[in-house]
C-alpha cells in the first residue's frame, strides 16, 4: 500500500546509498512509498540497503563515467524510469593544504564534484521524460560557509556542488527542480571522528541522519513544487556562528 505516502509511485535512484546519510535517505524514501535505485562503491551494502524493497542495487564507482551509465540504465530499467536523484555518494580527505598530495586533492573532486555531475549526466535522459523531475545535491555546510584548516579541498568541492546546483536549475527549468542540502555535522562514519565539534552549533549537538533525509524528502516531493536553486542549511544552526 503506497496511498497517502509522500513518494507514492517515485523513482528514484540514490547514490552513497550502502552508508549513512543515503542510507538513511533510502530507508525513508522506500518507507514513504518509493521505488528506489540504490548505487554505491559498495555494491553489497546498497544491495543490503534494499533489502525486499521494491526498486534495484548496483555497485558504481560515480568517478568512472562508463560505470555510473552503466548503472544508472541498470536501475531505470529495473524502476521503469526514473522521476528523481539524490547525489549522497562522497568522501571528505584532511589535510593542511602542503600536507595533502595532490592526487588526494583530485580525488576529493572528482568523486564530489565530478561524480554528481556524471550521475545528473547519466540521469538526465530519464529525468527529462518524467513528470516533476527532481535532483537533490548533498553538498555541506563547508560548501556555504567554509571555516575550518585543512577542508580546503572539501570546501571547495562542496562550494561548487551549490554552484552546480544553482546552474542547473536555472538551466533544468522548469520541468526539473534542482537543490541542494549542506548539512553540518552529521552522525555517520564520516562524521564519527568530529562528534566533539557540534558545540560551535546553536541546537549543540550532530544531527541524525534520518533529520538530513526528512529535508531530503521534503526536496524530492510535491510538497516543496515552488523550489529550485535553493542551497538548504540544515545544521543546526551553524550558520549564524
Ligand atoms: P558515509 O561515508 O557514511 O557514506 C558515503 C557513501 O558514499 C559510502 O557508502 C561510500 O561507499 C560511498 N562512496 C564513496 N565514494 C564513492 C564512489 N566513488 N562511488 C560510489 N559511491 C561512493 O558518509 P555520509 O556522512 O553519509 O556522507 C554522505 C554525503 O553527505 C557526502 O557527500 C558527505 O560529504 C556529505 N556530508 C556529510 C556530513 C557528515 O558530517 N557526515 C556533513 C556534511 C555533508
Amino acid at each position: 500500500m503506497t496511498e497517502g505516502k509522500r513518494l507514492a509511485g517515485r523513482k528514484i535512484v540514490i547514490t552513497g546509498a550502502a552508508s549513512g546519510i543515503g542510507k538513511a535517505v533510502a530507508e525513508l524514501f522506500m518507507s514513504e512509498g518509493a521505488s528506489v535505485g540504490l548505487l554505491d562503491l559498495d555494491a553489497t551494502g546498497a544491495a543490503a540497503t534494499l533489502g525486499e524493497n521494491s526498486g534495484a542495487s548496483a555497485g558504481v564507482d560515480v568517478t568512472d563515467e562508463r560505470s555510473v551509465e552503466t548503472a544508472v540504465g541498470e536501475v531505470a530499467e529495473a524502476m521503469g524510469g526514473i522521476d528523481g536523484v539524490v547525489n549522497a555518494a562522497g568522501i571528505m580527505l584532511t589535510g593542511k593544504l602542503l600536507d595533502m598530495p595532490v592526487d588526494a586533492w583530485r580525488k576529493q573532486i572528482d568523486v564530489n564534484l565530478d561524480g554528481t555531475y556524471l550521475v545528473i549526466r547519466a540521469c538526465l535522459p530519464h529525468l527529462q521524460k518524467a513528470e516533476a523531475a527532481t535532483v537533490v545535491n548533498i553538498a555541506s555546510a563547508q560548501g556555504l560557509l567554509p571555516n575550518a584548516p585543512g577542508l580546503s579541498s572539501y570546501a571547495a568541492s562542496k562550494g561548487a556542488v551549490v554552484a552546480v546546483s544553482r546552474s542547473l536549475a536555472a538551466e533544468l527549468a522548469p520541468a526539473i527542480r534542482v537543490n541542494s542540502v549542506c548539512p553540518g555535522l552529521v552522525d555517520t562514519p564520516m562524521g564519527a571522528p568530529y562528534m566533539q565539534n557540534s558545540g560551535n552549533y546553536a541546537l549543540g549537538r550532530p544531527a541524525d541522519p534520518t533529520e538530513i533525509a526528512e529535508s531530503i524528502l521534503w526536496l524530492s516531493s510535491p510538497a516543496s513544487s515552488y523550489v529550485t536553486g535553493a542551497a538548504l542549511a540544515v545544521d543546526g544552526g551553524r550558520s549564524f556562528h
